[in-house]
């Protein structure tokens, strides 16, 4: 999870605003400390007693938190814990594919409650939105939980949605450049907000784990995709909502033509649909192919790992921080095939990094649906 950092002199708030502040910081606490005694939170967080009690009755009474277990006694009364009540507050990810879409519901930790698929070809419609959204509203129909415990629904989807998140700035792959975000709002009955897919699948895989701080996280998907964490954030780029457009950084300028326009993008080299077109079959086959030492397709298996060495190298000459792969061809890769791929890093980089490694996805495809969700979720614990 990712706090935002609240900086504040006492003296210069009025009380409500500090008592308002304490209560984030209570709770923010508690949900990183998953349980926890009055005394430890008044400890912790350098408040006196009555101030955490107060604050506990407060989010109790709403349902925010709960009783946990007692403490083991050491002589004296037992503690009694308190935690964060993960049914509180349910969000709702989507995926929008070509070719179909995702959907989870998930609690405030960031586990998955709900999950469904709908076989909807996308296409720049209103009929396509509105059968979107009466799915989307079906799907939270289901839930058994009252529409005042959802915290809204957010879609992940090919394309750059503008800082403001309300309108697709780039989406070639769904032919949705300049759409608002008020064409999918118009048929969903929970507030709606737009996220680009990649970044969702970062946020997903770095949510809440300490030991990523700085990282790179690369998408093997039909499409290729990349995104730049620091400091456990998905860094926000200037003029487009996140720093996700690695796949347009060029390997060689005299290569494919890219659907951005450009020619020789680590996209044309390193997304699955470049590898299958390469390859003249379908992935499976090919990497059946490629595990029993067809010379071929070997070959061309070798050729694309290289190329995607040589991308990461180029990423790490910017940044030197941890590297997470995901998307959809790592289904098919073995160990031989990432250690193979950690080699050629290595032989690329110019300087010796023998303890290069790569981190693996944990979420694989359901990245992009849960990320969408926990976004949500981020929101709501930061504003808490
Ligand atoms: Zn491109």
């Amino acid at each position: 999870m990712a706090h935002t950092t609240i900086g504040y002199t006492s003296d210069k708030l009025t009380p409500t605003e500090l008592k308002k502040i304490n209560r984030t910081r209570i709770y923010q606490y508690m949900y990183s400390a998953k349980q926890v005694s009055k005394q430890e939170l008044a400890n912790a967080l350098e408040l006196s007693l009555p101030t955490v009690t107060q604050s506990l009755t407060h989010f109790i009474d709403r349902g925010l938190v709960e009783k946990g277990g007692v403490y083991a006694s050491t002589g004296g009364r037992k503690a009694q814990t308190y935690r964060c009540n993960s049914l509180a507050h349910v969000a709702i990810g989507v995926e929008v594919l070509k070719e179909g879409a995702e959907i989870a519901a998930v609690d405030l930790c960031g586990a998955i409650l709900k999950e469904g698929s709908f076989s909807l070809s996308f296409e720049n419609t209103d009929r396509y939105y509105q059968q979107l959204g009466a799915w989307i509203d079906q799907f939270a129909a289901g839930l058994p939980y009252p529409p005042q415990k959802l915290l809204g629904v957010c879609v992940a989807l090919q394309g750059l949605v503008s800082a403001d998140g309300e309108t697709i700035i780039f989406s070639e792959l769904l032919k949705s450049t300049g759409v608002k975000r008020s064409a999918y709002q118009k048929y969903i009955s929970l507030p709606c907000s737009l996220i680009h897919d990649t970044e969702a699948a970062a946020l997903a895989e770095t949510w809440h784990k300490p030991d990523i701080i700085n990282a790179i996280y690369l998408t093997l998907n039909r499409n290729f995709g990349g995104t730049l964490i620091i400091n456990g954030q998905v860094h926000k780029g200037r003029e487009l909502s996140s720093s996700a457009t690695i796949e347009h950084m060029c390997l060689s300028p005299d290569g494919p033509l890219c659907y951005c326009g450009k020619r020789g993008c680590i996209e044309t080299f390193c997304s699955a649909d470049s590898l299958r077109s390469t390859a003249q079959m379908e992935l499976p086959e090919f990497f059946d192919r490629v595990h029993t030492s067809d010379p071929r397709c070997s070959k061309i298996w070798r050729g694309y790992l290289h190329n995607l060495a040589l991308a990461i190298d180029n990423i790490r000459m910017v940044v030197d921080c941890d590297f997470i792969l995901g998307g959809f061809l790592l289904h098919f890769m073995n160990s031989s095939d990432i250690d193979l791929l950690c080699r050629y890093v290595r032989e690329q980089c110019a300087f010796d990094t023998s303890s290069f490694t790569l981190k693996l996805s944990q979420y694989g495809n359901k990245s992009p649906k849960l990320g969408a969700a926990i976004s949500l979720i981020d929101r709501f614990i930061n504003q808490i």
